[in-house]
């Protein structure tokens, strides 16, 4: 799987290895255990998916991710992507905002030895207590930039979240310059599951 991430066009050394030290079977259902290592994304209970391993390694890369950063996740679902995050030696916070979803995967991660602190909550909040963060990935379909999430990324940070209102998603990435200054990238198009808003809540 690591090879055909190379051949399309991820480069970063680093994320190569974190993707290869993460055993994606780990996260998924016995019934698609056959599937775990080909490139595509797969139900992980309550509605949800796990994302594409080149969906993974292509925010990973976005974030440039260095030690000792401070990394918010919203939507921790599984956990896959912040195992991943994880092998960075960098702070690793997440928030899922499904209670089952949030219960089940804090166990497993505390079971798997995977030192993140998981928060249960509405994602367009952030994790207000811990900010701010180097680095803020999101990993469902937003409609719209959150105002808490650029508040919390800090100075020379980045966000990289995908945006859009519908089933496409453009790969977005905001950088917080010194001074607050804001500056926008648009990449490529992907698809995601919606992150929810508050009316939306179920648990
Ligand atoms: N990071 C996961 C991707 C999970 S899919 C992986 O590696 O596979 C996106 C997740 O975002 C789902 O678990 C969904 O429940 C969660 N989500 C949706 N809206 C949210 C919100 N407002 N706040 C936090 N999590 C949210």
């Amino acid at each position: 799987m690591v090879e055909e991430l190379r051949t399309l066009g991820i480069s970063d050394e680093q994320v190569l290895t974190a993707i290869g030290n993460v055993p994606r079977h780990w996260f998924l259902d016995n019934a698609f255990l056959e599937y775990a290592y080909q490139n595509k994304a797969f139900p992980i209970g309550s509605g949800q998916t796990i994302s594409h391993p080149y969906t993974v390694a292509y925010q990973s890369q976005a974030l440039e991710i260095k030690k000792g950063d401070k990394v918010l996740e919203v939507g921790t679902g599984c956990g896959y992507q912040t195992s991943v995050l994880a092998q960075f030696g960098a702070k690793i916070f997440s928030i899922e905002r499904q209670h089952s979803l949030f219960v089940k995967t804090k166990k497993f991660l505390d079971e798997a030895n995977v030192h993140v602190k998981l928060f249960y909550g509405d994602g367009y909040q952030g994790v207000p207590t811990f900010a701010p963060y180097n680095k803020i990935i999101v990993t469902a379909g937003a409609p719209y930039i959150p105002d808490a999430l650029i508040s919390q990324l800090a100075e020379g940070g980045r966000l990289v979240i995908p945006v859009g209102e519908g089933e496409k998603h453009i790969m977005t990435i905001v950088d917080k310059h010194k001074g607050g200054e804001l500056k926008k990238y648009e990449l490529g198009e992907f698809s995601f599951v919606p992150l929810l808003e508050d009316k939306n809540w179920n648990h």
